[in-house]
């Protein structure tokens, strides 16, 4: 028996749910030009921080230090 309605169901993932298990895991990707990594970090409760890991040469890198370094 069935109402026509595809069975659906829908989750809520807090994100603490979905980040919580990368802690300190490496995530490929991050960066067109380099093989770089990224790692995820809680801040605060609720609040990640995701920071890319450039290889030393990635043009990419080199052009966002230029720009943050005085
Ligand atoms: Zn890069």
């Amino acid at each position: 028996m069935s109402n026509g309605r595809p069975y659906r169901r829908r989750h809520h993932y807090p994100v603490a749910d979905i980040l919580g298990p990368l802690d300190g895991a490496e995530i490929p990707g991050g960066c067109d030009t380099c093989d770089a990594y990224q790692t995820v970090h809680p801040v605060k409760a609720g609040i990640w921080q995701i920071v890319v890991h450039h290889d030393d040469w990635c043009p990419t890198l080199i052009a966002h230090q230029a720009r943050t370094e005085p």
